[in-house]
């Protein structure tokens, strides 16, 4: 068994060339960042920063991976709307066979022909990514922006009046604005209280 540590500066992918690797255990990095979300083309999530390190148990016939990726990703805060930084802590382990026949990756053994010599992580790296982050993304407390927050708490009774006259007309009205409407009324009625 040795070590090795393999630093990578390569923004937007992650892969590992493990062709006459011998046994044993070596380390990557790869730091990641705008160019990797804008790979994927996911409308929330356009920016951030992530170290990924991969710990590779090079065996016989499978790899054997550890996986810590850290950072941060910038998303629109689901209360503010400008823009939140949410941090990434994702630890998982994925494992690598070797197959003639095509199989799914079923999110824990990904299937590569004998006849590959690097495994790629750039998908499964996105994805663990977008998977570990909450499903509620906001700001820390006190930290949304003032002057949205303002704006969405001074909507006056008359406004709402004129904005549900609006939405008689169907034509007039996109479906984004009515789902706004119905979040300005449930504001109205009961406070910013989002328990209620
Ligand atoms: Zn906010």
């Amino acid at each position: 068994m040795r070590t090795n540590c393999v630093k990578m500066d390569v923004d937007n992918s992650c892969k590992i060339p493990f062709r006459g690797l011998k046994p044993g255990v070596y380390t990557y990095d790869f730091q990641v960042g705008d160019a990797l979300f804008e790979m994927f083309e996911n409308a929330e999530i356009q920016h951030g920063n992530c170290h990924v390190r991969v710990e590779l148990r090079r065996l016989e016939s499978m790899l054997d991976m550890e996986v810590q990726i850290l950072g941060s990703v910038t998303a629109p805060c689901d209360r503010c709307l400008e823009d939140c930084e949410i941090p990434v802590a994702f630890e998982g382990n994925l494992v690598v066979k070797f197959s003639d026949e095509v199989r799914e990756y079923d999110g824990e053994v990904m299937w590569l022909s004998p006849a590959d010599d690097e495994v790629d992580l750039t998908q499964y790296v996105y994805e663990s990514i977008i998977l570990s982050l909450p499903y509620q993304r906001v700001h820390s407390e006190g930290g949304c922006d003032a002057e949205m927050m303002r704006r969405f708490r001074i909507v006056s009774s008359e406004e709402l009046d004129a904005l549900e006259a609006k939405a008689e007309e169907p034509s007039t009205l996109s479906s984004e604005s009515r789902d706004r409407l119905a979040e300005l009324r449930r504001k109205m009625e009961g406070g910013d209280d989002k328990n209620n």
